[in-house]
């Protein structure tokens, strides 16, 4: 139940931001494009100015920055960055916006427009951990994609997705190939009945990869070729 004493609007944000007193952490990200995560120095002048000289912003692993501001700003900083092209997503417990190459392969050979879409669908979701989705254009897999939870390679003309990467601590994994050869259009239902499958049935704060080797392999691939 809602306590009368607790303003609203902070319980809405309580569920996609973390609450820092008065302040809130957003997450901003360059759009997914070919050069990789590119800012403009514009962008990257006009981050300080909307922001604010007080803001505390931090380069995050995953290719976002986290910006810590005040909640009754919030909207109004969101707005201001979106104008100068720039993508704003809530920071913490949420599905990361796309961690994609650098398409050096071109647009079209690398898919950037799959990308674009799935980054679309994916980034910003509600999750019971952060949850990181890759992509690689080729095989080469420069953006390390099987070290994150979901993975997406192309190879020639289909995708294959991978899951369960874990990079940090003393028992890292690399990512297991759980669907090859979908096409384009399967990209985007396949990686959301997974990510809804994780939100449905993770047990508390239960991290994407032991979801996976709790669940099996198997079960997610039956879940996947649903879709
Ligand atoms: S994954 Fe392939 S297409 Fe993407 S930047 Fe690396 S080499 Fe280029």
């Amino acid at each position: 139940m809602v306590s009368n004493e607790v303003p609203l609007q902070l319980i809405l944000l309580q569920s996609e931001v973390d609450i820092l007193g008065d302040k809130t952490k957003i997450a901003i990200s360059a759009p997914i494009q070919v050069g990789g995560s590119l800012f403009t120095s514009e962008q990257l002048s006009q981050i300080g100015t909307i922001v604010g000289a007080d803001a505390k912003i931090e380069m995050t692993t995953f290719k976002q920055l986290y910006a810590e501001v005040p909640i009754e700003r919030r909207d109004a900083i969101k707005e201001g960055l979106e104008l100068q092209g720039l993508e704003v997503y809530p920071a913490g417990f949420a599905t990361k916006s796309l961690i994609a190459c650098n398409f050096c392969k071109g647009a079209e050979e690398a898919s950037l427009s799959a990308a674009k879409t799935l980054n679309k669908a994916i980034a910003g979701i509600e999750t019971p951990m952060p949850l990181k989705v890759g992509y690689a254009g080729c095989a080469l897999g420069t953006s390390e994609p099987l070290l994150k939870d979901i993975a997406v390679v192309k190879m020639r003309d289909t995708f294959d997705i991978y899951v369960g990467g874990e990079p940090k601590g003393i028992k890292t994994a690399i990512a297991k190939q759980l669907l090859t050869g979908l096409t384009e259009e399967r990209l985007v239902p396949v990686v959301t009945a997974i990510i809804d499958f994780y939100k449905t049935h993770a047990k508390g704060k239960e991290k994407f990869s032991k979801f996976v080797n709790r669940v099996t392999l198997e079960q997610l691939q039956q879940v996947a070729n649903k879709h």
